[in-house]
């Protein structure tokens, strides 16, 4: 019997899209198909593989304006789906030109410890699951996907089923590019198809909540296999005494409430050294209140509705225990109901206190509590208390900035400017704490996660070692 997926329009509230569910039974089908093409698609070597790669990127423009629509119906915002597209193709064509460079084996050496040649001569890591979220359907189910099939593995996808209707178009393009659909499979489901495709992959890739992280770091550790977790986080914003405060509040604003929040690297934590807080304060109230919602039309506003229902729930969930603790709202600061949409104003909050969850759990929405700090080092602290540790900001004067941002527990800080690893992918980052677990996901390095390392080591000389046991006399 196929399951059907049934999905709900953000901006409408109407479950008006249907998707038939993988069933998890046809996993290991499919993971026999793509393991029986692993060894042609090693072969081929980096530069044909990069080409390959090269003409899916071609496919995918081919297809834009339908998966730049599916992704806007899905997550109800436009201008982010727009650079959403634009960023993963931008993540193809980096690879298809870096790879083949980035895999290139070192030339054999000498041992620095015995007489030996070593040959490098590293394999991929074979059939990669990769896991995504919905907050960017198609960026963030094919940000590991592209490497790990750069570097010769072989891929099976599962998009988030809050925002799957994008699966369509892509699997189109995958067909215009029969090597690719080889070694490439888009599934369709939720965390059954997830577990089943655990149950038959090498590795995993899993962007997500830390809650699911956890399951999924218990299902691999049962296979003894790796899981790259990418998960949740609680950023914090530090502004230090003698910022520019026009100019930090319009960068906090973006870095807060762009996607209407709904980033894993949003800032979601405010904390102003207190001679400035006030007039801080103040800036970014009149920052969130200038951004209207995206609504009634795409194009009225720049803040759109929250993509999954239950975010909605958490995000209300949060602001009741705020305002019961004695938050205050200087902009938005609710979610409401418009045409059958869930939608949050940008929402500023003071008098908020560190033990409120709104300043310990992930909010995942356009929400942005300020809080005074007695100096750089309260605000450190109060930085560093969370059980997150994906990134952060620093603002100030730059040395000060400097300094703060190395004491920051998280793996990426933008210093006088915020989420700058949603624009920036070459530094190499790890995500600390339960933000996640593994080796960096950007920058050259990242492709390395996908080979595993082989070493050949000969020994030049014919004559017995003299470790070996000894002749007997
Ligand atoms: P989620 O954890 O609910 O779901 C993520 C994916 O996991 C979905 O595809 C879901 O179907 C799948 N899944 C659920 N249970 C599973 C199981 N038992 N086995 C296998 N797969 C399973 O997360 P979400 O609500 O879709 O996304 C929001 C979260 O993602 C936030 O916490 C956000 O911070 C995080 N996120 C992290 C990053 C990052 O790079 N660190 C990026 C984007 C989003």
């Amino acid at each position: 019997m196929t399951h059907i997926l049934k999905i709900r329009n953000p901006r409408t509230g109407a479950y008006d899209y249907e998707l038939a569910i993988t069933a998890p039974e046809e996993l290991s089908g499919v993971a026999t198909r793509l393991r029986g093409h692993a060894l042609e698609w090693e072969a081929a070597g980096a530069d044909a593989r990069a080409t390959v790669l090269a003409r899916w990127k071609d496919a995918l423009l081919a297809e834009r304006t339908n998966l730049i629509d599916a992704l806007i119906v899905d997550t109800g915002r436009k201008r982010e789906s727009i650079m959403e597209f634009d960023s993963a193709i931008g993540n193809i064509a980096r690879w298809a030109e870096r790879a083949p460079m980035l895999l290139t084996e070192a030339p054999s050496r000498d041992s620095i410890v015995r007489p030996m040649k070593l040959t490098a001569a590293s394999t991929p890591l074979g059939l990669i699951a990769v896991i995504s979220p919905w907050n960017f359907p198609m960026l963030l189910a094919l940000i590991d996907a592209v490497p790990a099939l750069a570097a010769g593995c072989t891929v099976i996808v599962k998009p988030s089923e809050v925002t799957p209707r994008f699966i369509e178009p892509l699997r189109r393009t995958i067909a215009c590019v029969p090597e690719l659909a080889n070694v490439l499979h888009i599934v369709a489901g939720g965390a059954a198809t997830g577990a089943a495709m655990i149950d038959v992959a090498d590795a995993v890739c899993f962007t997500g909540s830390v809650a699911t992280g956890r399951v999924i770091a218990r299902h691999c550790a049962e296979r003894l296999i790796p899981a790259f977790l990418e998960l949740g986080g609680k950023d914090a914003a530090i502004v230090l005494d003698g910022v520019d405060i026009a100019r930090t509040a319009r960068a906090i604003a973006w870095g807060g409430l762009a996607n209407a929040g709904q980033s894993c690297l949003s800032i979601e934590r405010v904390l102003v050294e207190a001679p400035i807080f006030k007039s801080f304060s103040e800036a970014l109230a009149a920052e969130a209140n200038a951004l209207e919602l995206a609504y009634p039309s795409l194009d009225d506003g720049v803040i759109g509705p929250m993509i999954a229902e239950r975010q909605a729930e958490t995000i209300s969930k949060q602001l009741d225990d705020a305002f019961t603790k004695g938050a205050t709202a200087l902009s938005g600061g609710k979610i409401e109901n418009f045409g059958g949409g869930l939608w949050c104003k940008p929402t500023v909050l003071t008098n908020v206190t560190a033990d409120m969850k709104i300043m310990t759990d992930e909010t995942f929405g356009p929400v942005l509590p300020v809080m005074a700090c007695r100096g750089q080092e309260h605000a450190l602290q109060i930085a560093n208390s969370t059980e997150f540790g994906l990134s952060g900001a620093v603002f100030g004067p730059r040395e000060t900035a400097d300094a703060v941002a190395r004491l920051m527990d998280c793996g990426a800080i933008s210093i006088n400017d915020a989420a700058l690893t949603a624009i920036v992918h070459d530094g190499e980052k790890q995500a600390f704490k339960h933000s996640g677990l593994g080796a960096s996901r950007m920058g050259d390095s990242s492709i390395a996660r996908f080979r595993r390392r082989r070493i050949l080591i000969e020994n030049p000389s014919l004559s017995n070692d003299p470790w070996w046991f000894q002749a007997r006399p």
